[in-house]
């Protein structure tokens, strides 16, 4: 057999019953956060135009796109992030809807990166986006709801970095550095080539003192937030553009204490994402464990008026859900685990099957998770599989006893069996469970 029939594409993953049910379950938590929050889900398509992938995604993301021609003979792309899609939808259908529009999406994004730990080329996200405002409690709505959401699904010792573009752009504006070899400079100063990008910056003409004030930004980062956005604030206090972004940060991490964030900040002022449409605040969310960001989010403010649907401004996160699960996986978090018990309905004879039918809708009907014995399986030989997979409970039905209305209720692990009516049977298997 040739390896199309046996391997998946290179980069692409299988999910097997359990990883598909932790997946889900974290995505069952981002959607539950969304209705707490106000966020209404949006789903929009898997592919999109190239152009409008690929306008704002930056130099090295372009890269990986997967890009080809459908056979109306249109350039298309599979998406590799949700946020274009979205400010798309808000440039167009929802131009004229009322603010602030909070917009939630989940679902499977496409990057041909080089796969190792923790990256695919196939990856699930959950995404939240807030248009409409440009004030600092938009961008502290959208990191205090990334911390609920990350406590929502039990993961601990979880730290925020975050940065601010307005503050290296606000220096390279007034230096007079054209936006195409800003956006080259961010994308090395997020590849963390500080050499590299100071180089740059001293070959765009750039003055003594920006190169003194940039590597001065580069080492400024703390955990003590009032102190750290202070500094950087002085350290931009020449160029005004910067300044103003200095103090939008430390407006937003004063904001983030005082609305009560208990997990732990870091302030970075050389941080850097590699998306260009970043206009504002960035963030990243760790844990101590893994060195890869479990998500990341920032402000938007240009790019729905790039797509032609006027000034709105914007502010989201997207939360990598495959990176989430392994840092669950290894924290040994329980909850994710969760299994609903199942129950086998056994028929010892076919003349039962009927009735199994009845019963197990029954169950159903109160939400009990039911299988019924659909391999013509003997009753010692039906229990025997039932303990190698793991069910809770087996129901037998015996003509005898459908025909008093009872059955036998068996306790799987205590091994234990007693006949009981078949009319208090969900009742004593809730007991019981
Ligand atoms: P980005 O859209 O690059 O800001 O990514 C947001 C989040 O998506 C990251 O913090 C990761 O958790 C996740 N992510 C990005 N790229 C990959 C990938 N190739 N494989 C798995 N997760 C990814």
């Amino acid at each position: 057999m040739t390896s199309a029939f046996s391997q998946t594409v290179r980069g692409m993953r299988d999910f097997l019953p359990e990883e598909a049910r932790k997946l889900r379950f974290i995505e069952q938590k981002a959607r539950e956060t969304a209705g707490l929050y106000g966020y209404d889900e949006i789903i929009t398509p898997t592919i999109e135009y190239y152009e409008l992938l690929a306008a704002k995604i930056g130099e090295e993301n372009k890269k990986r796109m997967y890009v080809f021609e459908d056979l109306g003979g249109r350039k298309i792309a599979l998406r590799p992030e949700f946020t274009a899609s979205v400010a798309r939808l808000v440039a167009t259908k929802l131009q004229s809807a009322p603010k602030p529009l909070r917009l939630f999406s989940t679902g499977s994004l496409y990057r041909y990166d080089e796969p190792q730990f923790g990256r695919y080329r196939e990856f699930w996200q959950a995404n939240f986006e807030l248009f409409g405002s440009a004030m600092p409690e938009a961008d502290v709505e959208i990191i205090s709801l990334t911390d609920s959401f990350l406590r929502r699904i039990g993961l601990r010792n979880y730290r925020f970095k975050i940065g601010h573009v307005g503050v290296l752009r606000g220096i390279f504006n007034q230096e007079g550095i054209n936006e195409e070899r800003q956006n080259t400079i961010m994308q090395m100063l997020d590849k963390k080539e500080w050499a590299e990008a100071l180089k740059m910056v001293e070959k765009s003409g750039a003055s003594q003192r920006c190169l003194d004030s940039l590597k001065n930004l580069l080492t400024t980062a703390g955990g003590d937030l009032a102190a750290t956005a202070k500094k950087i604030r002085e350290i931009v206090d020449e160029y005004p553009g910067a300044a103003e972004a200095a103090e939008n940060l430390e407006e937003i991490v004063n904001l983030l204490k005082a609305g009560g964030l208990k997990a732990e900040v870091l302030l970075e002022a050389g941080f850097a994402r590699g998306l260009e449409y970043y206009t504002g605040v960035i963030f990243e969310v760790y844990v101590p464990e893994m060195d890869i960001a479990l998500g990341g989010g920032g402000r938007y403010d240009r790019l729905v008026e790039f797509f032609g649907g006027g000034k709105i401004p914007a502010v989201g996160v997207a939360a990598g859900m495959d990176r989430l699960l392994i840092a669950l996986e290894n924290q040994g978090a329980s909850e994710f685990r969760w299994k609903p018990e199942r129950l086998l309905i056994i028929p010892v004879d076919r003349s039962m099957i009927g009735d199994a039918f009845k019963v197990a809708s029954m169950l159903r009907a109160d939400e009990l998770c039911t299988e019924i014995e659909i391999m013509g399986r003997s009753v010692t030989r039906a229990l025997s599989d039932a303990d190698r997979r793991g069910i809770a409970f087996a129901v037998i039905l015996g003509p005898k006893e459908m025909r008093e209305g009872k059955v036998v209720l068996r306790h799987m692990i205590k091994r234990k069996q007693r006949t009981i009516d078949l009319d208090d049977l969900p009742e004593k298997i809730k007991e019981e469970m």
